[in-house]
């Protein structure tokens, strides 16, 4: 098979992290016959250094005309001041998310075994493991509502619309029960519907689909009631799905429980196979240039890429499995390294190398 990747390797870390993935995704591609073209777009910092604007337009053009698109992280201290804040390196973030129409996110925190010293919940809260997938809505929500300051009463006010639409509710809910199927057959759906109209809607509509998908095991959980459960007890939980700023909140949360930010990847998809694959961390700038961050989490985003996007599921799965098999014989970027005996203290590109090995 034949696809065309657009590469934007980012800021600060960015070009590092993804010349690994990018590595063993050509390892991939010559054991399973496949070739990945790569067609490389500046963006973030980056762009904004070359051309004024964290992603030009032929970029975007670029990120439309492909099978799917590989994120390293961008932003930096360099372009935190200084910089219009219609041009900051986010911008380009959710410019490209919602031009590609990437309304749900997908991100998978699964505790790894062998670095479970690393959890800041140590044995007693992860008695069950930790393994579960939060389906976030991404293009609606408060963020993507009216936002408006204004005077009252000789004071300032201001306010921020959530807004959800029956379909945009429905879409991403089929995401979720969609890839509940495929793994452990349980949804819950996070709301605030005792407060909010739009929870009630949201709630109502993943009712009508829990029908549906009734082979599915479906929960309503409200929001502040996860935020504790994800620490009492995370391994109740099989597939989250909620609106913009819960799943925003609640997946930042989840990843640090398994201690290793640097580890953990994500999927921002479309209606289509079109999707955009990055690891949950920014530009780690305070680390940058010095060969020592974790190339894992971008690594495992390729495999989402192969898994989600290109139906590439046993090469998805040999990415999955080498990882495994470096991390078992204690190979460690020095973020994961803990303290444990029998570690070897490795480079980002020997990470990679060592991955690439296993395949
Ligand atoms: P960060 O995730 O970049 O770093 C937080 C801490 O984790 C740092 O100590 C860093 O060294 C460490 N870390 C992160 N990834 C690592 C890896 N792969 N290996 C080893 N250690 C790793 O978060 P931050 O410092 O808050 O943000 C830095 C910049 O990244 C900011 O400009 C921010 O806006 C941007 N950012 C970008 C994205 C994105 O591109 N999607 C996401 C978050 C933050």
């Amino acid at each position: 098979m034949k696809k065309k990747i657009t590469v934007l390797k980012g800021d600060g870390i960015g070009p590092e992290i993804v010349d690994e993935a990018l590595k063993v995704l050509d390892k991939i591609g010559g054991k399973y016959g496949h070739t990945f073209e790569k067609v490389f777009v500046d963006m973030g910092g980056c762009s904004i250094d070359k051309y004024g604007v964290p992603i030009t337009d032929e970029g975007l053009e670029k990120c439309k005309n492909c099978d799917s698109v590989l994120l390293g992280a961008v932003g930096g201290p360099k372009w935190d001041t200084g910089v219009d804040p219609s041009k900051r390196p986010e911008k380009a973030l959710l410019k490209v998310r919602s031009e590609l129409g990437l309304f749900a996110n997908l991100r998978p925190t699964k505790m790894f075994n062998q670095l479970k010293g690393a959890s800041p919940l140590k044995e007693t809260g992860i008695k069950d493991g930790l393994d579960l997938m939060i389906v976030r809505e991404l293009t609606g929500g408060i963020y993507f509502g009216e936002h408006k300051t204004f005077e009252v009463d000789g004071e300032t006010a201001a306010s921020d619309l959530m807004y959800y639409t029956e379909h945009e509710i429905e879409r991403i809910g089929r995401v979720a029960f969609e890839t509940a199927r495929k793994r452990g057959k349980k949804v819950h759906s996070v709301d605030k519907a005792n407060v909010l109209d739009s929870s009630k809607l949201w709630r109502k509509v993943m009712h009508r689909l829990a029908e549906e998908y009734s082979d599915v095991e479906y929960s309503d959980i409200l929001v502040d009631n996860t935020a504790m459960q994800l620490i009492r007890n995370p391994g109740q939980f099989d597939v989250i799905v909620t609106e913009n700023m819960f799943g925003d909140i609640l997946s930042d949360e989840a990843s640090m429980l398994t201690g290793s930010i640097g580890m953990m990847p994500s999927a921002s998809l479309s209606s289509g196979t079109l999707g955009m694959y990055e690891p949950i961390h920014g530009s780690a700038p305070d680390i940058a240039g010095q060969n020592i961050a974790n190339p894992l989490g971008t690594i495992l985003s390729a495999a989402m890429m192969l898994r989600y996007s290109f139906d590439m599921i046993e090469e998805a799965d040999a990415i999955e499995k080498a990882v495994d098999e470096v991390l078992t014989e204690g190979y460690r970027t020095v973020d994961i390294a803990g303290k444990d005996e029998g570690i070897t203290k490795v480079s980002c590109s020997e990470m990679g190398d060592l991955v690439c090995s296993k395949i």
